[in-house]
């Protein structure tokens, strides 16, 4: 978990937190239409640095518009705000949020006005960084939306609630973490978090499309790749799933996460060699200590 820092970045404004307000009656909150995106920052050379800031912030955009919100503030201008609002906090370390949503406040399905309100907020983990391998679970009856219904590419709120309810299942069954379905059946990803598996000694992971383009995911392809470690996005069975020899979820904030068991049943060897080694090159990769091509603009001093 992570809370939020006491001063936010409200419409152009380093304000107190306090001031973020979001109306009852706001189709937001009645509809589900806020759109966001989770960045890092982390500790860089004497300072901080913000991770791949560039890219949240244009997925952000493209959520965005996906919606119809229509956000006044530009890449350049939402970066900044990221790097104010992690300068006003004193971690060294944390996670930054971008937010928007429709200004008036009025619940009908299509506002008036596509005028948007924009918060851009640090936040601070609060538990120590999980290392244990998880345990998920996978139901048959536990799937994406369509993405003809609702494409994955799009970081909606409303999206979230489909799978923030197979998690609860996922939990009430003993499990920590739910991996859901593509509408064929086949492995997707987890609410928040992209799947790797190691496959007869290939690393793969579902295509875009199906999935969202993770950031973190590219990172771990764009080094699997640099390393010679054979990787491919393809779709991923059940059945190869569950034989996998290694698997591990990826997102902003782990950033790599070995999945132990599924349903139970142990999977392979957790963390495996091929996850164990991406996993210190990431973190090297993030500490800002890989200065290969492959990592060059990743970061943006504070
Ligand atoms: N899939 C979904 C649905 C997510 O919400 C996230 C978190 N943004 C991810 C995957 C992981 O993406 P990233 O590596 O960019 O955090």
């Amino acid at each position: 978990m992570a809370r939020t820092a006491p001063r936010l970045w409200l419409d152009g404004e380093v304000v107190d937190s306090a001031r973020a307000q979001i109306g009852a009656m706001g189709q937001a909150l009645q509809r589900g239409s806020l759109v966001f995106d989770v960045g890092s920052f982390h500790p860089f050379r004497d300072a901080k640095a913000l991770f791949r800031a560039r890219e949240h912030v244009r997925r952000f955009l493209r959520s965005a518009a996906s919606v119809g919100i229509a956000v006044t503030f530009d890449e350049e201008v939402l970066v900044r705000a990221a790097a104010s609002v992690v300068n006003a906090c004193d971690a060294r370390e944390g996670l930054v949020r971008w937010s928007a949503f429709f200004t008036a406040d009025e619940p009908d399905l299509l506002p008036r006005s596509s005028q948007a309100t924009v918060i851009v907020a640090a936040q601070i983990y609060e538990d120590a960084p999980r290392t244990t391998p998880m345990r998920i679970a996978i139901f048959e009856d536990a799937r994406k939306a369509a993405p003809e219904a609702l494409s994955p590419l799009v970081k909606v709120a409303a999206a979230y609630l489909g799978p923030s309810m197979a998690k609860r299942r996922a939990i009430a069954s003993g499990a920590e973490e739910i991996v859901l379905l593509d509408a064929h059946g086949d492995i997707a990803e987890a609410p928040t978090a992209n799947v790797f598996a190691v496959v007869d000694g290939v690393l793969v992971t579902p295509p875009i499309g199906t999935v969202l383009d993770g950031i973190t995911r590219d990172a771990v392809l764009a080094i699997a790749r640099r390393d010679g470690i054979a990787a491919r996005e393809a779709t991923i069975s059940r059945d190869a799933f569950a034989k996998a020899d290694e698997a591990f979820l990826t997102a902003t904030s782990f950033p790599i996460m070995p999945i132990g068991s599924v349903n139970g049943a142990p999977l392979g060897s957790a963390p495996g060699p091929v996850t164990t080694r991406l996993s210190d090159a990431l973190a090297r990769a993030i500490r800002g200590e890989d200065e290969s091509d492959t990592c060059a603009g990743w970061h943006q001093p504070i």
